[in-house]
Formats: C-alpha cells, structure tokens, sequence
C-alpha cells in the first residue's frame, strides 16, 4: 500500500467528504472511481445549488419582473461572470452557454461554416480528436465543399508538428484542435499552434473538455478564436457548458438556432436578432444546472489549479509506475506533458473483459476507443482501457487499480 489519504498540497481525506457518490460499495467493495474524463463526479456544493434552485428560486429568465426571476435571472447571470474571469476572457458577452462541448463545436461547424467557409477552404483537425471534434467538420466540410486535413499523431501520443506547419497554408480557414486528449492525456502545444495558424490567417477553435479541470486557461493570452468547456468533466452537472468566441467574430457570425430569446423584434416579414451572448441562446437555457455550474468553478478556484495539477500529477506518475511493470501491460501514450489520464493495453484480452473484471472489483475505468476511433486505427489497435484521475482520488486507489490489473493477466499467464 502506498501513502495515506494526504498529499502535501491538499487534505485529500476531508476533499472526498465532500462528494457523496464516493462513499458507496459496488460490487461489496469500496468504489474506485477511475472514469473521470468521462464524467468527473459532484461536490456537496453542486447538488445542493442545483435542488436551492428548484427549491428556491425556480423561474424562467431574463424578461420576467417578478422577485424570483430576478433571483434566477441573477444566478444565471453570476455563472457567465464567473466562467468569464475562470478562462480570462475580456467580456461576458463572449461566453456563450451550450450542453457542453459537443453543442458549442456544432455551434461554430454551422455558423462560422456558413459566415465563412466556402468551397476549397481547409479544416485541419488532429489525429488525437474527439468524434465530436471531427464529425461536425465533416458535416460542414461536405455542405461547403470544404477539405478536412489531419495533423498525424506520433508513436508516443504527441501531434507531428512539423506535418501540421506543412498542412497550413492561405487555404486554411479553421484549426480545431483539443487541448488536451481524452484517449491519452496528451496536452497540446495550443499557443505555439494557435500563432502558427493566426500566421497563416486562418482561426483557432479549442476544445478544451478535458483542460477544464486541470489547465489554466487564458483566452486572451493564448489568442484562440473559440475555445469550449463541458461542466460535468469540471466536478459541476451534465447538460451545459460554453463556448467562448472573440467578440467581433462572434458578432461577424449567423444565429445558430432560431426562437425565443436570440430576437429583438419578430414580424412575418422580418426578424431581427438580439445582441451577444443572447443571439446564440435561443429558448429556455438550461437554468438549474448553468447556475450549479457556478459552484464547481469556485470549487476549482478555491482548491487551485497548481495543487490540483500537482496531486493528479502525482497520482499519473505512481499509476504508470505500478502499471508499466506487469507483464503483458502496454501503455499508450507517453507525451512528457499530459493531464491525469493513463490509457493502456494488455496483451491476449480484450479491453471490455478487463473492464468487467474491474468492475467486479469495485473499480470503475473506461474501455473501448472513447470517441477516438481514428486515433485506434493510426495506433492499430480496437481501444484502451483507461483510467483518469480526479483530485480527489487517491494512491491507495492506484494500488487497487494496479492490483486489479494483476489478477487479471495472472488469469491468461
Ligand atoms: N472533446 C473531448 C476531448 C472530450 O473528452 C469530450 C467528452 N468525452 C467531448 C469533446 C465531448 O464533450 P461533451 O460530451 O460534454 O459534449
């Protein structure tokens, strides 16, 4: 067993207090929750803001005058303030509330594509990309006649940039990289990326569903065009998140979707749109979770990106220690700079079986291509079994993985 329920930076025992799931037996034993760049899961603070909204204070937003939509309106409001000083962008009017990644990188694919985006135009996307990240730019390639170009990846999960400064050219109109890997916990050079394609004169979109909870991140620092976070990967709940967009371009870009709230004046003959952020936020937004977002941002805040970083690091470096040496065990992806992810095969079983062994265990990982199937291919293989740290999980946790780990290839030695 390795060290306690301590790290030099937090008190890792009182941080799991505050998160009810984890405190639960599966399988008659005590869940390892180790799938967390699928989903991370919920402090106290988010559930609680998410029922005193219903509770409280529920009521649609923005046109009423009555105490409690202005209570909700308010709350609503305090989210987009607060995710704009999370990120460093220079107004709230540039964040844009969406479901979450998926929605914000569909958003830009069909406006920015029909603002923009003609027939010969370039979209370079990475190898490392999420199917969310990928499926809209073909969607948009194939109504526009545009052409999808893809940066490789290397054998240790890092992009081929020097290929990347050959695919950009004047034809390029838009890159959408991550800025970090689901599949492999790769972090991406994004500045250096993002100055080569301004270069060339094309845009930059960010996914950044996995840099949320562990990254900093400052827009305007890095200069990106658009950069897009999901909630529930950041500790808050499913079903919303933003997209941010520099002011101008945003302005310069079609409503995504029509109706209530995006207008300023209807008639049959003519309709005119409401100004940023509302031209993007047609109909009823999804109120109770954007204001629980709120309270997993200052979750983040108040523990610090730096600790957070320096404990998952922690937890990253003991996983690939224990796991790099069973026989048989393969790890993918080994970029020197990575968040809390470890991807990693076993040789003679399939990642499904293994999953399902850790489950009996109690032990909660993902297995399959995770939205990455491109990624597979290029690396020649059917998927991973990944395991993805949160701050609160614990060495202790990474022993119970490891030992899972063992039994199982001692099943087929
Ligand atoms: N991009 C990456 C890198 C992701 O990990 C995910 C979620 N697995 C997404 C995009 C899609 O995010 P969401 O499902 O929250 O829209």
């Amino acid at each position: 067993m390795a060290a306690t329920l301590t790290s030099p930076e937090l008190n890792i025992a009182a941080l799991r207090e505050q998160f009810p799931i984890l405190h639960q037996r599966v399988h008659g034993r005590p869940l390892v929750y180790l799938d967390n760049a699928a989903t991370s899961q919920k402090p106290q603070r988010v559930i609680d803001a998410l029922v005193g909204y219903y509770e409280g204070y529920n009521a649609n937003i923005h046109r009423g005058i009555h105490t409690l939509a202005e209570q909700a309106t308010k709350a609503f409001e305090d989210t987009r303030i607060a995710l704009r000083d999370f990120i460093h962008a220079a107004a709230t009017e540039e964040i844009i509330f969406t479901r979450g990644v998926t929605e914000s990188i569909n958003l830009v694919a069909s406006s920015f594509g029909r603002a923009f985006v003609k027939a010969g135009d370039e979209i370079i996307v990475s190898g490392l990309e999420h199917h969310s990240n990928i499926v809209p730019w073909q969607m948009m390639c194939a109504l526009h006649g545009a052409i999808l170009k893809v940066i490789p990846v290397r054998e240790d999960g890092t992009l081929d940039l020097q290929a990347y400064e050959s695919l950009l050219c004047r034809r390029t109109r838009l890159v959408a990289v991550n800025h970090a890997s689901n599949s492999l916990g790769t972090i991406n050079p994004i500045a250096h990326m993002i100055s080569l394609a301004h270069q060339a004169g094309a845009y930059v979109l960010i996914d950044g569903a996995q840099s949320g909870p562990h990254l900093d991140i400052d827009v305007q620092a890095l200069d990106c065009d658009f950069y897009c976070l999901s909630a529930h990967k950041m500790y808050g709940p499913t079903g919303t998140g933003i997209l941010y967009g520099k002011r101008a371009l945003l302005d310069s870009m079609p409503p995504y979707m029509g109706g209530g709230e995006m207008i300023r004046d209807v008639s049959f003959e003519r309709t005119t749109y409401n100004e940023l952020p509302y031209k993007f936020e047609a109909g009823t937004p999804n109120i109770a979770d954007v204001v629980a977002f709120r309270e997993a941002i200052m979750f983040i805040r108040e523990l610090g990106k730096g600790d957070i970083r320096r404990h998952e690091d922690r937890l990253l470096k003991y996983a690939r220690q224990r796991l790099d040496v069973i026989p048989r065990v393969k790890l993918v992806g080994v970029a020197p700079e990575k968040v809390s992810v470890q991807s990693f095969t076993i040789e003679g079983m399939h990642p499904f079986d293994v999953g399902q062994l850790l489950d009996a265990r109690g032990i909660a990982v993902r297995t399959g291509h995770h939205c990455t199937q491109p990624l597979m291919d290029a690396l020649g293989i059917v998927g991973t079994i990944r395991a993805s740290f949160a701050v609160y999980n614990t060495l202790e946790e990474v022993d119970a993985l490891a030992e899972g780990i063992e039994k199982a290839v001692a099943l087929i030695s």
